[in-house]
Parts: structure tokens; C-alpha cells; sequence
């Protein structure tokens, strides 16, 4: 059985709706073992562009790295998703940031996939809300990063909203 940590991300439209909506399409099919709550961040990479609404869940399912990299394609896609400006606006961005076989990390280094996300350890907008979920200590590293807890928290303007990606 393969465990994902799955980073939600969208600063166009309803972007809550969108997440939430997102997160049930997945659900469908995957196992969920946790949902954080959504968080409102300030947009990284330098682009002027809307705040971002995040949030991370936690997913079982026997599909390999790249099929779950498909489906998340699938999903970004059916809510409208269009590749324009590099870290630009988006409706949904969903990122794969790390992966477990039977407990074990999983390491990609392919031209379309790398796991563990190579940028995730430096973004509090995916350590905060995975740290929120209050895992077992086993789902709480980051394969060469460590204790995601102990990781610098980059961003200082994180605000978590009441609801949860799964309410
Ligand atoms: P960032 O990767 O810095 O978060 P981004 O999410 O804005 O940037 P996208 O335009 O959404 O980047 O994705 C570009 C490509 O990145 C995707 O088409 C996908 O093939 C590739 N990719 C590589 N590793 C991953 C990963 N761990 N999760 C999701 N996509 C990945
Ligand atoms: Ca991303
Ligand atoms: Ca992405």
C-alpha cells in the first residue's frame, strides 16, 4: 500500500469551493487518513496575483507515483486548470510531496516527477497544515529534510481558516 501527502492549492474563483470539491473527487477513490484544515497564504515566486487558499491530505491507495500524478493532472484539469505564468494564478494546483511504500519513502527523479517535492521543505504553506493534522510521528518527515516540525516555516503570513478540507 502506498501513502501520499498531497499539497491543495488554487487562488482563482471560489477557491475554497474548489478545494473542498478537489478533495471529495479524490476521497471517491483513495482512502483518506487525514485532512488539515485550509489555511490563506500570501503568493511566493514573485508574480502579483491573489492570496492562495492551501491546505494537505493524507491518501492510501495502490496506485503508483505517476498514476496519482495523472489523476491530480485529471482533477487540476476538470476544475478548469491552464498552464500559463510559471508559480501564476491557478484554480487548482495539486502537488504529490512526498510518498511511502508499506512505511518506506519513495525516491523519483524523472523528467515529469520528483518525490519528495524538491521545494516543499522551504514552503509553510505545506509544512504547517501537514504538521496540523497530528499524524503518527512515522508520516510526519520529509525523506532528506527531517521532522516537518522542525523545518523552517519560510512564509510568516499563514492564516487558518475554521474549516477543514474534509468539512
Ligand atoms: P512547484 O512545483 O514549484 O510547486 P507548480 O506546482 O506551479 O510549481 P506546475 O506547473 O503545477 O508547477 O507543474 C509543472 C510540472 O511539475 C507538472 O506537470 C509535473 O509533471 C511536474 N512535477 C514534478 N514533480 C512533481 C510533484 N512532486 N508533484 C506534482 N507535479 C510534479
Ligand atoms: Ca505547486
Ligand atoms: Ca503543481
Amino acid at each position: 500500500m502506498n501513502t501520499y501527502v498531497i499539497a491543495f492549492g488554487a487562488n482563482m474563483g471560489d477557491a475554497s469551493a474548489t478545494l473542498h470539491a478537489a478533495y471529495a473527487e479524490l476521497a471517491t477513490t483513495w482512502h483518506c487518513r487525514a485532512a488539515s484544515h485550509l489555511y490563506r497564504s500570501a503568493p511566493v515566486g514573485g508574480v502579483e496575483q491573489a492570496d492562495f487558499t492551501n491546505a494537505v491530505a493524507v491518501f492510501e491507495t495502490e496506485l503508483t507515483p505517476h498514476q496519482v500524478l495523472d489523476e491530480l493532472h485529471r482533477v487540476e484539469n476538470q476544475f478548469g486548470r491552464t498552464r500559463e505564468v510559471r508559480w501564476g494564478p491557478r484554480t487548482l494546483d495539486l502537488d504529490i510531496i512526498t510518498a511511502w511504500t508499506d512505511g518506506e519513502p519513495v525516491i523519483v527523479e524523472t523528467p515529469d516527477l520528483t518525490l519528495p517535492h524538491p521545494r516543499a521543505f522551504e514552503r509553510s504553506f505545506v509544512t504547517v497544515p501537514w504538521s496540523d493534522m497530528q499524524l503518527a510521528p512515522e508520516w510526519q518527515h520529509l525523506p532528506g529534510h527531517g521532522e516537518i516540525s522542525t523545518l523552517p516555516s519560510a512564509q510568516e503570513e499563514l492564516v487558518r481558516l475554521p474549516e477543514r478540507l474534509d468539512t
